[in-house]
């Protein structure tokens, strides 16, 4: 997972790139980066940590431009280095480019291999790159033409944005996983991932690029050219469960509203249940709680107090930090818990980390039964399009079933929201489709 964003044609370019980067910080907290242009000339910078330690009022000062285009990196494919972050800028035959990207592309090994072959020389470790060297290789009249011509040899998810001086494209893999929509600030426009940072920024979202589709901004106007045939759309499910901002638009709702019409539905699916209480693990967790208590008629209670300096512990990349971020993170309300039945409502369940943390806590400030309900389907399957799962023996249920899961995490019950119902809230009823291959091991080609 990543964050994009791009602006063009305007005076204000890196601050409202800043502004853009800052609303998008969920999606990745390892390094950020921008790159402007001045016209006639790129400049970049890069460095690992949170925009608002990156970016400074003298480094947004260096990043003279109109246009910038920038990035904020949650490392997948590549290790967490300043070398893989991005945007990443090559000088080559085909003058400045530069690329941030969003996605994960399953053939960059095999692609990479034979540009090396060939005599490229790679700059990071991150699959990101092989689409600069592919460009660089096979080129068109224009920069729009090579892009077209090379993004069909890419496999795997990606949104993209391109900058060349004068000139700022974006383009979205022709399944569309990874989300990439676009908006207009007055005479600029703007590519981002998720609507709320167009927002956020000031401007008006005015649509998605398709599947399969590239706009190409320059001189003031934007063009769109397929580049080729859209797929079936199957939009990454997993932005609504988790990763996109609950006042992001996806799929025609916020993810807000379809993710309390999901913790409705897990309430109708668990109706048996009876509780003194229902609470959400904070942030993620809480609204499908508040949808799950509306439907079910038991109270929601904040129970936990959520310490918001320690951002998110997933994305930290090793296990033992993990551990110790989640044990940071959440500390719980005692006496709202003590001899109470509770509903605890989390929107997944990977490693167990969290919810084993949680169920110990609950425990220890007295809770008399703890009922773990998850706003989505077991993730018995790695994802191969940039959500950081990796590695199939990390996912607890792909190696034990509900009952030695409860076990694990030491709760009375266990549930799990069905496919059915995610889709149903996802989809706001339209006959939309997604990626769903973490829950069904079943993978679109
Ligand atoms: P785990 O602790 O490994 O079971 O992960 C589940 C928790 O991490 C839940 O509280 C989710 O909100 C969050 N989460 C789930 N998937 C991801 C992901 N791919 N990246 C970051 N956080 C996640």
């Amino acid at each position: 997972m990543c964050g994009i964003f791009g602006i063009t044609d305007n005076k204000d370019a890196a601050r409202l790139a800043y502004i853009g980067l800052f609303t998008l910080q969920h999606r990745g907290q390892e390094s950020a980066g921008m790159v402007s242009d001045d016209g006639t000339a790129l400049r970049h910078y890069n460095a690992m940590g949170l925009v608002n330690e990156v970016f400074t009022g003298e480094v947004l000062e260096g990043l003279k431009g109109r246009g910038v285009i920038g990035h904020i990196r949650y490392s997948t494919t590549g290790s967490s280095h300043i070398k893989n972050a991005q945007p990443l800028v090559l000088d080559s035959c085909l003058g400045q480019v530069a690329v941030a990207h969003n996605g994960n592309l399953t053939n960059a090994d095999r692609l990479k291999e034979s540009l090396q072959k060939r005599g490229a020389i790679f700059q990071s470790t991150s699959d990101s790159e092989v689409i600069l060297h592919l460009a660089a290789r096979y080129r068109g009249r224009t920069l729009e033409d090579t892009l077209a011509r090379n993004l069909p040899k890419l496999a795997g998810s990606y949104s993209f944005l391109f900058m060349a001086p004068g000139k700022v494209i974006g383009a979205r893999d022709p399944h569309g996983y990874r989300p990439l929509v676009l908006g207009k600030l007055g005479k600029s426009y703007i590519l981002a991932s998720e609507t709320c940072a167009i927002d956020v920024a000031g401007g008006k979202t005015i649509r998605e690029i398709e599947p399969g589709e590239m706009v190409v901004i320059s001189g003031g106007k934007a063009t769109f050219r397929r580049f080729a045939p859209a797929k079936r759309l199957t939009r990454c499910i997993f932005e609504q469960v988790y990763f996109a901002r609950p006042d992001a638009v996806v799929a025609g709702r916020t993810v807000q509203s379809a993710r309390y019409e999901i913790g409705a539905l897990l309430a109708r699916e668990l109706k048996h249940i009876k509780a003194d209480l229902v609470s959400g693990v904070p942030d993620s967790g809480t609204v499908y709680a508040l949808g799950y208590s509306e439907e079910s008629w038991i109270p929601y209670q904040s129970i936990f107090m959520r310490n918001h300096y320690t951002g998110r512990s997933f994305i930290q990349p090793d296990q033992q930090l993990r551990e110790f971020t989640a044990h940071l993170k959440l500390a719980p309300v005692k006496d709202l818990i003590k001899g109470k039945s509770i509903v605890l409502v989390d929107d997944s369940l990977v490693r167990g980390t969290t919810s084993r943390e949680i169920v110990k806590s609950l425990r220890s400030a007295g809770a008399r039964k703890i009922v773990m309900a998850i706003a989505s389907p077991p993730i018995i399957s790695p994802c191969y399009f940039g959500i950081d799962t990796p590695n199939r023996e990390e996912l607890i249920a792909n190696r034990l079933g509900v009952d030695k899961i409860r076990k694990f995490i030491g709760a009375d019950e266990l549930h799990y929201l069905s496919l059915e119902s995610l889709v149903k809230a996802c989809g706001s009823g339209r006959d939309e489709n997604f990626c769903a291959s973490c829950f069904t091991g079943r993978y679109n080609r």
